[in-house]
């Protein structure tokens, strides 16, 4: 399994990576977590990516990128508001502290609650990633669950042997501030929270600028928020980011986000910021 993941010099690695994509008998991963869902990728090299990463191609990248493995996360559960208790469990923080095991999120004014926004933005992304044959494990089975912990999600894409984990939330912010936001674990605790989770966090960014969508005006510094307090990201040994897709209690973005046409632009900008970053940077032992 670890055949197909080396360590080289960064120049090197990336024609490695190139060559070992080709290889006819490198094995595909497996998956073998109990409980959570995957999704085998379905072969497709024709799916198109949006305007904005045309230019780099991801798609040329496809017959390599079949191997690789992502962990979306989507933020919280729809079973969490009914356990406070469950929810108050103390759990570590991956800075030497603990802190609760989650919330239940925010919601739009209107009550469309974010842990559905993120479940559905997720699923629109394992499609969209799968069609560019890449595995998708996802940190939780449904909507309607209790869980897991931050730490149990932040340790699962070393678990799962996932390239890179990302966790996708929605805000609930000051009704005047809007735009999104992409988190990531700083200061690093391992060489992934390093320059790959500042990289991952960087193409999300990109790609989602490059849809149209607009950068946070209330925190963070150009879409980038360096964060120590997250644990889903302190305990990834994996490049990990975090994206903050729209404040919902911004009445413009609530629209948006309560709305499957929203919900799919989010999902194409996640998912070719996914597809940017896995293209750039090949299988690696972290
Ligand atoms: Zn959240």
């Amino acid at each position: 399994m670890t055949s197909t993941r080396r360590a080289a010099p960064l120049l090197l690695a990336v024609l490695v990576g190139l060559i070992a994509g080709c290889g006819a008998g490198a094995p595909m991963r497996s998956i073998s977590v109990a409980s959570i869902s995957e999704s085998a990728a379905a072969a497709s090299g024709s799916a198109a990516a949006a305007p904005n990463s045309a230019a780099r191609s991801p798609g040329t990248h496809t017959a390599r990128a079949r191997e690789r493995t992502i962990l979306l996360n989507p933020g919280h559960n729809g079973g969490n508001s009914a356990h406070p208790e469950a929810m108050a469990k103390q759990v570590p923080d991956g800075r030497g502290g603990t802190k609760a095991c989650d919330t239940s999120g925010t919601s739009t004014d209107a009550g469309y609650p974010e842990h559905a926004f993120n479940w559905d933005v997720a699923l629109r992304v394992r499609g969209l990633l799968n069609a560019n044959g890449i595995n998708v494990v996802l940190s939780r089975d449904n909507d309607t669950g209790v869980g897991p912990c931050v730490d149990v999600r932040g340790e699962l894409a070393a678990r799962v042997n996932a390239d890179a984990a990302v966790s996708i939330h929605a805000d609930g912010a000051s009704p005047g501030g809007h735009g999104f936001h992409v988190a990531y674990p700083n200061p690093a605790r391992n060489a992934a929270q390093g320059a790959p989770s500042v990289a991952m966090a960087t193409e999300l960014r990109d790609a989602l600028r490059g849809a149209g969508l607009s950068i946070s005006t209330y925190l963070g510094q150009d879409g980038l928020a360096p964060r120590a307090d997250l644990a889903g990201l302190n305990l990834s040994q994996r490049p990990a980011a975090l994206v903050e897709c729209a404040n919902m209690r911004n009445a413009q973005e609530a629209a948006t986000v309560s709305n499957p046409t929203g919900r799919q632009l989010y999902a194409q900008a996640i998912t070719n910021g996914i597809l940017n970053w896995l293209a750039h940077n090949p299988p690696s032992a972290y």
